[in-house]
């Protein structure tokens, strides 16, 4: 049976402090204790339900976690006031200086840049591995390796992982299997097929508004806990934390996810079959030209569909910023980084969000001048919207304008 995450998401029940169908929201930075006693093992991690200080956790905080670990299916989650603070921090958490990562090559330019350029100065040090090649994926394991790391559509090439086949390897090796489940929330739940950890960029899908930069690890309780421990936890004693009322405006923003990826979905796959029937490659893992889709399909939770991000290619920078300028100007979206707005975004990540990677790296994995990343938006007439983005086209040359 498939899993139906925006189910479990719609089963919390939540009575706030007077009865109010939101949770209060709890703004304050430190709590008070009515024994000594109390704090003391408050300290000691002892006391359930009694909040310390908001470093370590918040009831606001705590509702948004408990929503985002229903969604993904685990014990439970932290949530952090950036995605690079969740990443940063589950990874100093499972290494040590001489641990050893094997990592997509096709990751976040600021994942891609801290294992690169930061991590090394602790001594721990990273393969990058086509991670669709997973014989290639296991011959980079190490005696030092400590976990694996991927993203289940990755940013920006879209490729898709093998969560499963991953896993296996995984434990074959005894190592964590972390997962960056941005470009996918829903549709994808990478815990039912055996990963560890699920960090998610919050800042994207499933805030939704560009309001915000937030992130989330979701895994076990005692995973957890390790982040938040006073003596020892990367969370705790690095200090990423969400505020508690952003944690209140990303709760109520998470209701309508799976009404906003569902629709995010249908307009990009509207999109991305007009753009391959135009002649343009296209990448969108619901094309069957996609050589993951298969995969992605047997992964899928389906109702949520392929996911709102697409690339095509237009041959050159110059002409991806011709265009990228015109559809602007035609208020199709807006020319910017990031992903998960209402309305389409997009860049062209060789100069922007991959720029981290190096020119003869971007090579390698694919990553061409001509591409154009898009967050495909919630357009209410998505026919409407290609009429216009097919006259750009005509209009910067890319595409024969029916007149002529
Ligand atoms: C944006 C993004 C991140 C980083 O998240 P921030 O909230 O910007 O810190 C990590 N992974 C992916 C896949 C992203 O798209």
């Amino acid at each position: 049976m498939k899993y139906k995450p925006a189910n479990e998401i719609q089963d919390l029940q939540y009575f706030g402090e007077f009865g109010g169908v939101n949770p209060s929201i709890s703004d304050s930075s430190t709590y008070t204790f009515l024994s000594a006693k109390t704090m003391f093992d408050t300290f000691e991690g002892n006391a359930d339900g009694c909040y310390l200080y908001s470093r370590h956790s918040s009831p606001s905080n705590l509702y948004l976690g408990e929503a985002l670990a229903a969604m993904e299916g685990t014990e439970t989650a932290n949530v952090a006031a950036s995605g690079m603070g969740a990443i940063t921090g589950a990874l100093l958490q499972l290494c040590k200086a001489g641990d050893h990562i094997v990592s997509s090559r096709t990751i976040y330019g600021g994942t891609y840049a801290f294992l690169k350029n930061f991590a090394p100065r602790l001594n721990i040090d990273t393969a990058f591995v086509d991670i669709t090649q997973l014989d290639v994926v296991e011959a980079a394991i190490t005696k030092n390796t400590k976990l694996l790391y991927c993203e289940s559509v990755s940013n920006p090439l879209l490729e898709v992982a093998d969560i499963a086949g991953l896993s296996k390897i995984a434990k074959k090796h005894g190592l964590t299997l972390i997962v960056d489940n941005t470009f996918s929330p829903l549709a994808i739940t990478p815990t039912k097929l055996g990963a560890d950890v699920v960090i998610h960029s919050l800042t994207k899908f499933i805030n939704g508004s560009s309001d915000t930069v937030g992130g989330v690890t979701c895994g076990t309780q005692d995973f957890i806990n390790s982040l938040r421990s006073v003596i020892d936890g990367a969370n705790m004693l690095l200090g990423p934390t969400m505020d508690s009322l952003r944690a209140a405006s990303v709760l109520k923003n998470m209701r309508t996810l799976h009404i906003r990826i569902q629709q995010h979905s249908k307009n990009a796959m509207f999109l991305a079959k007009k753009f391959e029937a135009d002649g343009f490659r296209t990448v969108y893992p619901g094309l069957a030209s996609h050589p993951s889709h298969k995969l992605y399909k047997k992964m899928m939770n389906p109702e949520y569909g392929f996911g709102g991000m697409m690339t095509i290619d237009v041959g050159s920078l110059d002409k991806a910023n011709e265009l990228m300028e015109l559809m602007q100007k035609r208020n199709l979206g807006y020319l910017a980084v990031s992903l998960g707005f209402y309305k389409t975004l997009f860049s062209s990540p060789g100069t922007s969000t991959s720029s981290e990677i190096p020119e003869e790296e971007q090579k390698e994995m694919g990553l061409t001048d001509g591409l154009i990343r898009f967050s495909i938006g919630l357009d209410n007439d998505i026919e409407r919207t290609y009429e216009i983005m097919r006259k750009c086209m005509q209009d910067v040359g890319l595409l024969k304008s029916e007149m002529a």
